[in-house]
Order: structure tokens, then C-alpha cells, then sequence
């Protein structure tokens, strides 16, 4: 994954986890909410490690890393790795929180957690990039294993860098089990990752979308609009297309391609590949005039792609993009949150108000988790499972926790996100009682 995240961090992502955990609490009898707000306001262990690493120069550089354990009631903490250089203790401990949230959303027997480690990837050699890896996992790895906590990819790490941590953990072990390789997921298929594991969070939030659609009795010819063009945001594109839908406007860091017709997601991603940065991304792509169904469109801004006229408006590339300046300019009709926390909470109170569900990240974005907690599961049960199989998997497990979420809406008079929280905080609780 290739994101710069924190950029439109304007909101400390702390404090907005902490806001909608009140939200939800109030739910809940004094006494419950009393516990789950003393329980959930900090974190049950933050790791604060430096790692040294050896440059290609011969330097010794130290960098600094995180692993946020937040809740471990439900099961082994879980959660993504993030390189960037703009990390912060507070952004991981709001991706913590969030993926506690989240696990027991999915109804998964995993707990939340993440990492984060501050630095820019794109200015290390692969060399140094391996070496930061594989000490970063020496530095966290009495907390971590199939049973205490699994990581995985998030902004920056991918299944090659798994690779590397397995690897290294598997030495710092002196052990060859087999079932260690569930200590991380988002693995490559030869190291023992999942069918299906890449196109998961997409393929996941088409499920999610339909269920709700259904409940929304919203139908016909539905047209959306895509911000981000990364691993979500395309697999979204195609599957949204796929089920019949019109994805008429993509975007990725650099701006945005309208095209009424609907664009050609292969086409597009090919395009942005060959004419892709450094000359400009989509929109480089849309004036270079070679692809051909986007010679029908024109290039429009990331702010623009946000207030277009459709039915679905799915974020999926950043934090706190729909905000309280722009709520109120929205025009579609519901919101897919594919990327996590793209609606600060001033947006969410002005787009409830509007009536514009906004179905969130927590559950939206979930069929990644969900197929992380499969692949570890077939690690530690020696077994490797069909696309067919983890995809029927995904989609009952999403259709399902989609309908809870809209009828806990439903029964207590509130938006999707506190309905999800409810949920969640529900199944946390039991589990700590
Ligand atoms: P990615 O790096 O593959 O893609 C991100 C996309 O966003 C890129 O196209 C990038 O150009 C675009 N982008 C960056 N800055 C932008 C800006 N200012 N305006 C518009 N677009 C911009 O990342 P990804 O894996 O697709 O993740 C996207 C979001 O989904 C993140 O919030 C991530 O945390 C969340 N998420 C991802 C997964 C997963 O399985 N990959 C799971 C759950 C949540």
C-alpha cells in the first residue's frame, strides 16, 4: 500500500475515536458505560521501540516505531503496520481503537491493535528497507504471535514485508512451526497467505453497500464516484461495476477523471500505470488522450469528485475529507466509507441531519480484516482454502453483520457508525465480563 494518510490529519484521530466512543456509550446503562469508557480511553500496552538501522552508507540511523496494543478481550490484538513519516503516537492509538472496533463488528475472536513506524519508505533502498523491517519485528517480538498479536500490512507495508517479518520472527524463535505464520497476515500465497486476501476490503464493502441498499430500498440504474485509485479504491471500482452500477468519476493524489459514460476500471489503472506519477497520475492521464473511454471525460479536482450528483459516493483514499465545510455540499445519496476515518465527526452530525447514510469504515472496510482472520485461521489449522470458499466466507459474514448493524440503527433511532459502535461495544463487553 503506497498512501500518505496524515496529510489532511487536521483533527487529532484520537480524540474523534474518543467522541464517537461517547457517542455509543450513552447507550448503555451507567454502570456499562461507566466500565467502557474507563476501559477504552487508553490503551492496554503501548510499545515504544527505536530501531537501529544500518544504511547503504555505512551510517547508523535510528527509527522510531510503535505497536499500540488497545483491547485483547475478544482475542489476539490485530491490526495493520504503518511506514510513514508523518506517524504519530496518537494516530496509532486512534487506528488501535478503531481496529478493536472493527474486529468485533466483523464478529472476528480478535482484539485491536496497530503499528506505525516514522519514516518516508521512498527514501530507503530496498536493502534498508528489509533492514527496518526485520528490526522492527526483533524489537516487538516477545508481543507477538499466533495467540498474543497479528499484524499486517497497512499504509506502506505490503506481503513482500510480511515476508521478511515472518522471516526474521521465525529466527528470533529458533523455530520452523509451521503455525507461526500466523502471526502476521496479508501474506504473500507462498509464505501461507489467503486466496482472496487483496481484493478482500473491496470485494467486502460491494457486500456491505448491497445489504444496505436493500435495507435503503434504494435501486436502479446507480451511479458512483470513487476517491482513490490505490488497492480499495480500484478493487471497489471493478466490483461496484461488476454488479451493475456506474462508477463515473475516479481519483488518486493528483485529481480526478469525470466521465458520464462510466469509466473502464482496467483501462484506467493501466493508463495511470504507463502515465502515472511523476506525470500526473489519472488526470496526466485523461490529457495524454490514449485511454480510450476517457477522451469522453474531463478532469475534475478531488474536492469536486466529493460534491458530484451521484447515488453512491465512496471515500477511499484518506482521513477526514468530508468535513464540516463540505457536508452540507454533498449530493449523493449514500456514503461508502472504504478508506478509514474519512468523515470527521462535525461531517457525520450535518450529513445525519441531511439524511445521508453514511455507512461506516468500521464495517464498510471490514472484509480485509475479515479474510486476515481466515488466513489465520487456515495457518494455524494447516489448511489453505479456495477463492470460492473464502469469498462465500466474506460474503456471508458481511451480509450478516451489515443487516445487524442497519437494525441496531433502526431499534435505537441512530446513525449507522453509533449503531456499529453499539454493536461492537455490546460484544466487547460480554467479552470482558
Ligand atoms: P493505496 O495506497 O493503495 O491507495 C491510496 C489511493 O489514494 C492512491 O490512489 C492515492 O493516489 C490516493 N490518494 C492519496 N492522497 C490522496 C488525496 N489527497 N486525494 C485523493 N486521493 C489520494 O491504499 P489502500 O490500501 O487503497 O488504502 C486506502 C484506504 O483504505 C486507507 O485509508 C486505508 O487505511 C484503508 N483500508 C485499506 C485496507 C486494505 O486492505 N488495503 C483495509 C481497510 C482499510
Amino acid at each position: 500500500m503506497n498512501i500518505n494518510p496524515s496529510a489532511s490529519l487536521r483533527i487529532n484521530p484520537f480524540e474523534s475515536a474518543m467522541e464517537q466512543l461517547a457517542k455509543a456509550a450513552k447507550f448503555f446503562s451507567k454502570k456499562e458505560s461507566t466500565l467502557l469508557l474507563t476501559l477504552l480511553s487508553q490503551p492496554q500496552r503501548i510499545l515504544n521501540v527505536t530501531i537501529p538501522v544500518k544504511m547503504d552508507d555505512g551510517s547508523l540511523k535510528i527509527f522510531q516505531g510503535y505497536r499500540v496494543q488497545f483491547n485483547n478481550a475478544r482475542g489476539p490484538y490485530k491490526g495493520g503496520i504503518r511506514y510513514h513519516p508523518q506517524v504519530s503516537l496518537d494516530e496509532v492509538k486512534a487506528l488501535s481503537f478503531w481496529m478493536t472496533v472493527k474486529c468485533a463488528v466483523a464478529d472476528l475472536p480478535l482484539g485491536g491493535g496497530k503499528s506505525g513506524i516514522i519514516v518516508d519508505p521512498k527514501s530507503l533502498s530496498a536493502g534498508e528497507l528489509e533492514r527496518l523491517s526485520r528490526g522492527y519485528v526483533r524489537a516487538i517480538a516477545d508481543n507477538i504471535g499466533p495467540d498474543k498479536d497479528v499484524p499486517a500490512p497497512d499504509v506502506n507495508t505490503n506481503g513482500m514485508i510480511m515476508g521478511w517479518m515472518l522471516d526474521e520472527f521465525m529466527k528470533v524463535q529458533r523455530s520452523k512451526d509451521n503455525k507461526l505464520r500466523a502471526t502476521f497476515t496479508g501474506k504473500l500465497l507462498k509464505d501461507g497467505g489467503s486466496e482472496g486476501r487483496e481484493e478482500a476490503t473491496g470485494l467486502g464493502g460491494l457486500y456491505v453497500l448491497q445489504a444496505i441498499l436493500k435495507h435503503l430500498k434504494l435501486t436502479g440504474n446507480l451511479t458512483a464516484a470513487v476517491q482513490g485509485f490505490g488497492n480499495v479504491g480500484y478493487n471497489v471500482t471493478k466490483f461496484l461495476i461488476d454488479a451493475g452500477m456506474k462508477v463515473v468519476a475516479v481519483s488518486d493524489s493528483k485529481g480526478g477523471i469525470y466521465v458520464p459514460e462510466g469509466i473502464n476500471p482496467e483501462l484506467t489503472l493501466e493508463c495511470k500505470k504507463k502515465h502515472g506519477p511523476p506525470a500526473g497520475g489519472l488526470a496526466g492521464c485523461y490529457c495524454s488522450g490514449s485511454v480510450c473511454d476517457l477522451k469522453k471525460g474531463k478532469t475534475i479536482t478531488n474536492a469536486e469528485l466529493l460534491e458530484l450528483p451521484v447515488d453512491i459516493l465512496v471515500p477511499s483514499a484518506l482521513e477526514n475529507v468530508l468535513t464540516g465545510q463540505n457536508a452540507r455540499k454533498i449530493k449523493a445519496k449514500v456514503i461508502l466509507e472504504m478508506a478509514n476515518g474519512p468523515t470527521a465527526p462535525e461531517a457525520d452530525t450535518i450529513l445525519y441531519k441531511r439524511g445521508i447514510p453514511v455507512i461506516p469504515d468500521v464495517l464498510s472496510n471490514s472484509g480485509g480484516v475479515s479474510v486476515s482472520c481466515f488466513e489465520w485461521e487456515q495457518n494455524l489449522k494447516g489448511q489453505h482454502w479456495t477463492k470460492d470458499v473464502v469469498n462465500r466466507k466474506l460474503k456471508t459474514k458481511m451480509e450478516k453483520e451489515a443487516t445487524n448493524v442497519w437494525l441496531a440503527s433502526k431499534k435505537y433511532k441512530t446513525d449507522l457508525r453509533t449503531a456499529a459502535f453499539y454493536l461492537a461495544l455490546t460484544r466487547i463487553l460480554s467479552a470482558m465480563k
